[in-house]
């Protein structure tokens, strides 16, 4: 933890006087109460209005013009031409309705956990992310396991084998690498990456743990990016959370080429049973700095706290976690122990009393039990 040593008040920007600045409307103190620490100034390149902003921020964009500027080392400050955002279409109210949406549907969610749920806290974002646009060309080589049953009756052999085998496949990416060193300031925006989980699922002490997570798509994140537009993000309220970037274009760029060489080794091992080699080639066409607007959402149900993040631009859920309701666990409980219930029974009473007629009474007893105290404990 840094010590912050100025007075309190004194890191607000002050009304900077240079012509066109528009009339600061908003409480200076406002800043104070969400905004990050900064303890560094910098003249914008634009504007000249102070930036403030904190020691290892590389990414600064003006709150006041929206020019962004990057510190390439020392002396060497490089204002960045035509950096852009996605839409603001999604007001407060809205990610509110789209999380409550969210959570009353689908096989593990329910209804009535809505209308326990208490929001605690609700923070519109502009987050800065390097998107990489990039396609990458993979060939792999591995080896399929091959059965073949050979002879008869006592004789009968099953032969297995492994065949080489190897292929290839290509895919675009808009690579979203986020613009800052620790993901944890913000709730679910590393969470964003193709192939990373996004939907994370509380079982409780439930131990028939199915479904329920999910992870991120490879989605485009350059389609609907606007140039950026400073009077959008203020007019949300988005302004007090305009975040500046740590991480330079490089260095995400390197980020970006090595997350999607692990994200495709991944999905090569799903093509075959062993995989001996990946190569992935990467090209990066163009690396932009996209202000990304989102909905930070915090939560409770039955007391215990819950994250969410819901897209600024679309009404779309990208991050969530939550409690699994009972009702789902009534059904998953009914499902995989009801089905080797019956299946113990048929055999159970074919054979007279052996122990497959034990093992259904157990079952059965004990599927009984659960759904009794759940279902009647609660109408979840
Ligand atoms: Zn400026």
């Amino acid at each position: 933890m840094q010590e912050e040593k100025t007075t309190p008040g004194a890191d607000a920007p002050e009304a900077p006087e240079v012509p066109g600045m528009p009339e600061t409307a908003e409480e200076p103190e406002q800043q104070e109460s969400t905004a990050l620490a900064h303890d560094r100034e910098l003249a914008c390149q634009n504007c000249a209005a102070p930036l403030a902003y904190m020691e290892g921020e590389n990414v600064i964009t003006c709150p006041y013009c929206g020019t962004t500027t990057m510190l390439a080392g020392y002396d060497n400050i490089v204002k960045i031409d035509g950096h852009s955002m996605l839409p603001i279409e999604v007001n407060e109210n809205d990610a509110i309705s789209t999380l409550i949406t969210w959570l009353s549907k689908g096989f593990h969610r329910s209804k009535s956990y809505v209308a326990a749920a208490k929001l605690s806290s609700v923070r519109g974002l502009m987050l800065p992310y390097w998107i990489v646009k990039s396609s990458a060309s993979t060939s792999w080589h591995g080896k399929k396991k091959r059965t073949k049953s050979t002879g008869t009756g006592d004789n009968k052999r099953t032969q297995t084998w492994y065949e080489p085998v190897s292929g290839r496949f290509d895919e675009d990416f808009t690579w979203p690498e986020y613009a800052r060193e620790n993901p944890d300031e913000f709730w679910g925006i590393a969470n964003i990456q193709p192939g990373k989980k996004s939907i994370f699922p509380d079982w409780g002490k439930f131990w028939l743990r199915l479904g329920g997570s999910r992870e991120s798509s490879n989605r485009d994140m350059l389609d609907g990016k606007i140039p950026f537009d400073i009077e959008a993000v203020k007019n949300a309220g988005m302004n007090e959370n305009l975040v500046n970037g740590q991480i330079t274009q490089e260095r995400a760029e390197a980020n970006a080429r090595g997350n999607i060489k692990s994200h495709q080794a991944k999905k090569a091992e799903s093509k075959t049973d062993v995989i001996t080699d990946v190569d992935t080639t990467v090209n990066v066409n163009k690396v932009d700095l996209v202000y990304v607007p989102m909905w930070e959402l915090k939560y409770s149900i039955d007391g215990k706290q819950y994250s969410a993040l819901v897209d600024g631009s679309k009404k779309e859920l990208l991050s969530a976690e939550y409690p699994v309701s009972k009702k789902a666990k009534i059904t998953l409980f009914d499902i995989f122990l009801g089905i080797p219930a019956i299946i113990a029974g048929i055999i159970g009473f074919g054979n007279g009393v052996g122990p497959a007629k034990i093992a259904m009474f157990v079952l059965a007893g004990l599927m009984l039990a659960y759904s009794l105290k759940k279902g009647l404990g609660s109408k979840n």
